[in-house]
């Protein structure tokens, strides 16, 4: 390795990472991916909930799945609203599996994979960077040279901005989850269908959910935003509290077997206005706020920042051309405008509603709309209908109320 000139080091071995490497390895460049946890497998922090078009989108195979899910039901304070679905309507991955898939595939390509070793400093040459890595529990610090690196570390853009660098003004949001395994007359009750907790009783400042996983096992967690809230009372409590509350007094398990215990953040830039390329240093997934602002869905948007990268990352390595300019572009392109939606949405949702508020927009939803609407509305940045339903009542209030005043 210490010989080697990579074309790419990647750094990070999560679905955007892992993503970046299986593309450009295929291509047959020479690529190595770097992940600090020793295992893909560690680190299992996503709720990795999703529609199905991300699995042929990407070809991702049976073994990173969970479990399938076919209903939606949305917990309010004081109700709660079931979508039915006929079909299987999405996944649950198993965050760990994926990771470790991205790199296994890596590999089978020629590729070269690291884990267990850190990111530390770049320093960037004429023609290539230096980068340094060190050892997990080790002051070994090891150096690889590259033409490009891919700053794949998440949230934290690590390579982007060194260390003492400002980095532009963040959105934050935090999550916790559970892992646990529950008594099978439980997981019969959530085994086909995600629950998303709404409102001031389940929820703080965010969403909570249950995902289900494989046999008996379910994943139950809350994730905040770090926006004012101008109704709910209790802001402090934690997600931790929450996750607490809904396996006690919503799942009424008394006894369960905690497999896991994880969590994250999410710092997304409003308005993405993150660095996607500069000096040698190319960034792809959560590094330039790929995430969804409302749902914090951002596997299948890392990956397909990932995509769109590697076709401007290829071109360098080919002829040397520094077209990040239009990866930047392209990708605020297609998804700026969607974003901003749903930044409006999340930000009236989780901080401006009052309780009445918010389970009367789910009440209006419940009785207008059927499943396969609302996966549009929360996965898929689809809302025509839903704005023709809204267009349709205002047209027939305005045209009551002319009627009224005719007669
Ligand atoms: C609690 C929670 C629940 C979520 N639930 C969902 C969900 O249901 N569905 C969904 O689609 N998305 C979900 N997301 C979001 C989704 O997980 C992320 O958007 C996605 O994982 C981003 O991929 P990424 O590769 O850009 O970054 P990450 O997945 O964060 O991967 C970054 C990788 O870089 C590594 N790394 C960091 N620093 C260094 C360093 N210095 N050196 C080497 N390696 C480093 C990390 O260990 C990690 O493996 C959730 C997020 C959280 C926090």
């Amino acid at each position: 390795m210490a010989e080697k000139i990579f074309d790419v080091v990647v750094i990070g071995g999560g679905p955007a990472g892992g993503q970046v490497a299986r593309n450009l390895s295929k291509k047959g460049r020479k690529v190595l991916l770097v992940e600090r946890f020793p295992s893909f497998l560690d680190n299992n922090f996503s709720s990795a909930g999703m529609t199905l078009e991300p699995l042929k989108e990407f070809n991702l195979p049976d073994k990173v799945i969970g479990a399938y899910w076919k209903n939606i039901t949305i917990q309010c304070t004081k109700n709660s609203y079931f979508w039915k679905g006929n079909t299987n309507k999405g996944v649950v991955l198993d965050y760990g599996k994926l990771k470790q898939f991205l790199a296994d595939d890596a590999k089978s390509f020629g590729g070269e994979i690291l884990t267990g070793y850190k990111y530390i400093s770049k320093k960037v040459n004429e023609k290539t960077v230096i980068v340094s890595l060190q050892k997990s529990k080790s002051k070994e610090i090891i150096e690889v040279e590259c033409k490009l690196v891919v700053d794949a570390t998440g949230p934290l853009r690590k390579v982007m901005y060194d260390d003492k660098e400002v980095q532009p003004t963040m959105n934050l949001g935090s999550g916790t989850e559970y892992l646990i395994e529950v008594a099978p007359e439980i997981y019969e009750k959530y085994k086909d269908q995600l629950v998303f907790f709404l409102g001031h009783k389940w929820a703080i400042k965010g969403y909570s959910w249950i995902f289900p996983m494989e046999q008996n096992i379910l994943k139950v967690g809350a994730g905040k935003t770090h926006l004012k809230s101008l109704n709910q009372k209790n802001t402090d409590i934690t997600t931790k509290k929450i996750t607490e509350q809904i396996i006690k007094e919503y799942l009424k398990c008394e006894s369960y077997k905690l497999l896991d215990k994880h969590g994250g953040i999410i710092r997304y830039s409003e308005g993405l206005k993150d660095k996607f390329y500069e000096n040698k240093v190319v960034a792809v997934g959560d590094a330039v706020s790929a995430i969804n602002p409302r749902g914090g869905e951002g596997i299948r948007y890392a990956m397909q920042s990932a995509d769109l990268a590697c076709v401007y990352i290829d071109e360098y390595l080919v002829n040397g051309k520094t077209n990040f300019n239009n990866y930047r572009k392209k990708w605020r392109r297609k998804k700026l405008f969607k974003w901003r939606l749903s930044e409006f949405s999340s930000q009236r949702m989780y901080s401006k509603y009052t309780d009445n508020q918010i389970e009367n927009r789910v009440l209006f939803f419940y009785e207008n709309f059927k499943i396969d609407v609302l996966i549009d509305s929360l996965f898929n940045f689809k809302y025509n209908q839903i704005f023709y339903r809204v267009f349709k009542l205002i047209l027939l209030k305005v045209q009551f109320m002319f009627k009224k005043e005719r007669f």
